[in-house]
């Protein structure tokens, strides 16, 4: 049914694509925004001077609550409380630590078990995510859980960034607004209600990208908002261009930010650049302040990271669907520090996110390399990279040159590769432009290893 639509809409004419997407917007921003909104936003900015006691007690009656409801009200997690108080176990329901991990394989293969059997499904609202592996994720949502989860959106980045609903922006994101073999403009659609011009993820190459500066101009695109790769590479174009293009800020999202997108997108669109991080799950999210700290949202939700440095969420949010000890797929670091953040922001802190559990690669000799930036951060003339990795004896490292590349360029950064996995055959490959996965993300990492080598709830 979806492809139908889907296809219907790539057939018809600009304007009434944009029309669409308005009409699609009108219907986004009425389910996320309400005359409730503002009070939302000002308590949730109110919250962020709050005492950590003060946030601890708050989030732990939630999560009571939470944990309370799920284990009697969601079919799901009542079977597997039966069956241990059959099996004679007597833990208590009420201690987070006493539930399992949650596989998202889990939650695919039995959405609707996870819901609250006492709330009316007519009244919730679906979502699908798109995963990189693209398999969906069938998910529902309370209204209220909506509602709250943009307030804190409109606190946590609009607010902190000086923009507001009434400036235009740009988002680059995984929607497919445009069929992938179209050549021409418009790589983009224009919802009126939402201001926003959704540009399509896949079509960044050398050839259109100038269209879409363009666009950005003709429309007086005031903020950008989008997956680090995809800003980074209409960073890129504007840079070679000659051409600066003044934004409010520049927002990036669903991907780490490395030093070097960071970097360039400064540079095109002479603005800040601010990393944020938010999960579609809507059970974690965080937001870098004006110091350069990634502030947790700690309404959102309940974070472990594990000894792999995988993070776990308990949602607090959304109690249509709980979500207990959920294994996000990414991996993320704690703040270890503990002395607060100069922006006065009483918000923990997270170190990184690393990006997904199985974008890793394996050594030879077994061990793991996740964080790769250090790889691409020297000042190389190449435009994006990605690592493939198909054995423990080689990979294949896949880049696209700018200007003034040469091949001992390619050579040093297979040098900075085997520098960290050992001595393993890089073949080089250049390319026009990296393909965009199913939900137009870009990888810095595919792991083509068999099964079971790496661990990973998404494979
Ligand atoms: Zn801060």
């Amino acid at each position: 049914m979806l492809e139908i639509v889907q296809s219907l809409y790539y057939g018809l004419p600009a304007p009434v694509r944009n029309l669409a997407a308005s009409l699609y917007g009108y219907r986004l921003k009425s389910e996320r925004y309400s005359d409730g909104t503002e009070d939302l936003v000002a308590q949730a900015l109110e919250r962020e001077q709050w005492s950590a006691v003060r946030w601890q007690s708050w989030r732990e009656e939630r999560l009571a609550e939470m944990l309370h409801r799920a284990s009697r009200k969601v079919p799901y997690y009542r079977e597997q409380w039966r069956i241990r108080r059959l099996k004679g176990d007597r833990s208590p329901e009420d201690i987070l630590e006493n539930w399992p991990i949650l596989e998202k394989a889990a939650v695919r293969e039995n959405a609707e078990s996870f819901l609250d059997e006492e709330l009316n499904r007519h009244s919730l609202l679906e979502e699908f995510t798109s995963g990189s592996t693209g398999s969906p994720l069938r998910l529902w949502f309370t209204r209220q859980s909506q509602r709250e989860w943009y307030a804190l959106s409109e606190a946590r980045w609009r607010n902190w960034y000086g923009v507001t609903q009434d400036h235009r922006w740009a988002i680059l994101g995984g929607r497919m607004v445009a069929k992938f073999t179209q050549t021409k403009p418009p790589f983009w659609v224009w919802n009126a209600p939402m201001r926003q011009l959704y540009m399509s993820s896949y079509h960044l190459s050398p050839r259109f990208l100038p269209w879409y500066l363009d666009e950005l101009r003709t429309r007086g695109i005031d903020y950008l908002y989008g997956y680090s790769s995809s800003l980074a590479a209409l960073a890129h174009a504007a840079v070679e261009r000659g051409v600066k293009h003044p934004m409010i800020v520049a927002i990036s999202n669903a991907e780490p930010l490395y030093e070097h997108q960071r970097a360039v997108i400064r540079d095109a669109f002479v603005c800040p650049v601010r990393e944020t991080y938010g999960l579609s799950e809507k059970l974690a999210a965080a937001s870098e302040c004006e110091h350069g700290s990634l502030h947790l949202w700690p309404e959102a939700g309940f974070l472990e990271v594990d000894e792999n440095r995988n993070l776990i969420g308990t949602g607090l949010l959304n109690t249509a669907m709980p979500l207990i000890r959920y294994r996000t797929g990414d991996l993320a670091r704690f703040h270890t520090s503990t002395t607060p953040c100069a922006c006065g922001r009483n918000l923990p802190r997270i170190h990184s996110i690393e990006g997904r559990a199985d974008d890793i690669l394996i050594t030879a000799d077994g061990r793991q390399v996740g964080r790769l930036d250090p790889l691409f951060k020297g000042d190389l003339p190449i435009r994006e990279a990605q690592i493939v990795q198909e054995s423990l004896t080689s990979v294949t490292l896949r880049l696209v040159p700018g200007p003034g590349y040469l091949p001992m360029h390619g050579e040093r950064l297979a040098g900075l590769i085997r520098e960290r996995m050992g001595d393993l055959v890089v073949h080089i490959e250049r390319v026009a432009r990296l393909e965009r996965g199913p939900n137009g993300k870009l990888r810095g990492v595919v792991n083509r290893l068999g099964k079971g080598t790496v661990s990973s709830a998404d494979a």
